[in-house]
């Protein structure tokens, strides 16, 4: 059997290519190494570009009735302790302020809406490609003992920060200073917890952030991340650096009571900065395997999902009604970039000037005592176009002026 595509992984990249793929009239494959439930390391936040997805794929009432708690704004502090909420949510009701939901659940969510379009396959690793020619035309699966192999006109490879497809491709390439590390855990029992994602510049995290983000009043998926090139050179753990957030005088008090439920666990995180390739003759990258990553906020699912949705408009019609070329695919990374290109910018440069605490202790500082500051952050957060903002030095001289 050929396939239109074989997508390798069923992360929220995976799955929502393969589903999009498959709207567009596409025999797909869908192939997942482990079996759902799955686990994935993750802070579960999940933002504005991955609901413009969902809805994409009509789940937003689905995601809705599940009852998730919605974000009704975000808390942010600096390295000295200013403190300031930006609120999201207008009325309390609508998803815009995006939502924390267990990745267990999340990617079920996904891969249910995928597996009600298209073949899949759990307990199924991509182990190689298979090639005709110079053209990717299919790969090589194990499962259990068997080895079989599918072949297709497109591979779609969303198999996640270890990408085999990446690497078969040559695209692989791990940069520290594009690369990031994050362990998190899940707690009961902190207290302090009002709805708001929070994000904490600790001095003792920096450059980089501990976050806690709600799942319920008392649950939290809590977590920090730091540039793997940062950790590299302190020597210093991140379980380490996780251990000093935790007993830091600001925190010690609502972690008093809490109790971590199962284990801490870490993942590694490849940045968009890095702009690494992410097509070639017969396969296509999405996801963390494209290496998507917001540089400033860590937010992953969000660009994966967007880049699965760019990869369905792009060749999901060619694919459906012929073949496709090594130029049909390149046409998807041009396309992705035109789309996330000018975010991933200004995010990368947020990430730089979040190195430097003062920089951080200054504009919180600003935003807790100006409602005009706090609403410009808020629209950042929200808007593309204000994001850009963050490059302009006009933006921090009004700051600096703002009363
Ligand atoms: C600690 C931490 C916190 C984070 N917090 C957030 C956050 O709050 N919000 C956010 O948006 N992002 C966050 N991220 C990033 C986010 O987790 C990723 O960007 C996201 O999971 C990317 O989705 P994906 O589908 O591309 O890859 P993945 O979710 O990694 O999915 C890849 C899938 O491919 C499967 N697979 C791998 N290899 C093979 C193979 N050879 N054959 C078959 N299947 C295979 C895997 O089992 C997996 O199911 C965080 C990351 C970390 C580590």
């Amino acid at each position: 059997m050929r396939y239109d595509a074989i997508v390798v992984g069923a992360g929220p990249s995976g799955s929502a290519c393969a589903a999009l793929l498959a709207a567009k009239g596409c025999k797909v494959l869908l192939l997942e190494k482990e079996f759902f439930p799955k686990d994935k390391p993750c802070g579960d936040a999940i933002g504005g570009k991955a609901l413009n997805v969902l809805s994409l794929l009509g789940l937003e009432k689905k995601i809705s009735e599940k009852g998730f708690l919605r974000n009704s704004g975000i808390v942010f502090s600096s390295p000295c302790g200013h403190e300031v909420e930006i609120p999201l949510l207008s009325d309390g009701k609508d998803m815009s302020g995006g939502f924390v939901c267990k990745r267990r659940d999340f990617d079920w969510i996904v891969f249910e809406k995928a597996a009600s379009l298209c073949d899949t396959m759990q307990g199924a690793e991509a182990v190689d490609l298979i090639f005709e020619g110079k053209k990717a035309a299919g790969v090589k699966v194990r499962r259990g003992e068997s080895l079989l192999e599918f072949k297709a006109k497109l591979v779609v490879g969303a198999d996640g920060a270890n990408s085999m497809v990446a690497r078969k491709a040559g695209y692989a390439k791990i940069e520290p200073r594009h690369y990031c590390s994050a362990i998190r855990g899940y707690y009961s029992g902190v207290s302090g917890l009002r709805g708001n994602i929070e994000i904490h510049f600790l001095p003792e995290a920096m450059p980089g952030y501990f976050w806690i983000f709600p799942l319920s009043a008392s649950e939290a998926n809590v977590g920090v991340g730091m540039l793997l090139s940062e950790i590299i050179s302190r020597k210093k753990s991140l379980g380490k650096v996780f251990e000093e957030c935790l007993k830091s005088p600001r925190f010690s008090g609502r972690f008093s009571h809490a109790r971590l439920e199962g284990e801490l666990k870490g993942w590694s995180l490849p940045l968009a900065s890095a702009k690494r390739r992410c097509a070639g003759n017969g396969f296509i990258l999405v996801g963390d395997a494209a290496s998507l990553i917001d540089p400033f906020s860590g937010e992953g699912i969000g660009n994966g999902m967007k880049s699965a949705a760019v990869a369905a408009e792009v060749l999901g019609s060619k694919l459906a009604s012929g073949e496709i070329s090594e130029e049909d695919c390149l046409e998807y990374e041009k396309a992705l970039w035109e789309s996330i290109g000018n975010d991933v910018k200004s995010s990368y440069l947020m990430q730089r000037l979040g190195r430097h605490s003062w920089l951080l202790d200054f504009i919180i500082g600003k935003a807790k005592k100006s409602q005009k500051v706090r609403h410009e952050l808020a629209s950042m957060i929200a808007s593309r176009e204000a994001k850009k903002k963050a490059a302009d030095p006009i933006f921090y001289m009004k700051m600096l002026f703002s009363d």
